[in-house]
């Protein structure tokens, strides 16, 4: 009998695996990769143009009263993002990055929700007759 595969199969016994040894060797992803997204709640004004842009309905806002204005928290959930970048391209406030973190593998999806939440505070009530309107005729 001729099993000429014998001989490779014993062969690549004795050699370097030609995969990569990801994960116990870490990789880096390659500059200008579009991956997990980090929100930076602290430049954000609530405007939900990023909602708007986000094809796949991957972001969501919600907000609650408080006494000092409105608590605004944004969420963007990673397992439908597609990572497209729209939702940063068009942030006015840069309040959205995509980084280059790759990896995202996990049994709880809570995890692929990225989030923040900050305060929108009131305008400051102005007080009455402290306007006065002029009418140029
Ligand atoms: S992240 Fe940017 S686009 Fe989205 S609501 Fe905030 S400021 Fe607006
Ligand atoms: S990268 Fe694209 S798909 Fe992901 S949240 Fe932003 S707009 Fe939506």
């Amino acid at each position: 009998m001729n099993f000429p595969f014998v001989k490779e199969a014993v062969n690549s016994l004795f050699k370097k695996p030609s995969t990569e040894r990801y994960p116990f060797v870490k990789k880096e992803a390659p500059l200008g990769y579009r991956g997990r997204i980090l929100f930076k709640s602290d430049k954000c004004i609530g405007c939900g143009m990023c909602i708007r842009v986000c094809a796949p309905g991957a972001i969501t806002k919600s907000t609650k009263k408080t006494d000092d204005g409105e608590e605004i928290t944004m969420n963007f959930f990673m397992g439908r993002c597609t990572f497209c970048q729209m939702c940063a391209d068009f942030c006015p406030r840069g309040a959205i990055e995509l980084t280059n973190e790759f990896s995202m593998i996990t049994e709880d999806k809570s995890n692929l929700n990225v989030s923040g939440t900050f305060i929108k505070k009131l305008p400051p009530k102005q007080q009455a007759g402290s306007q006065t309107i002029s009418k140029q005729v």
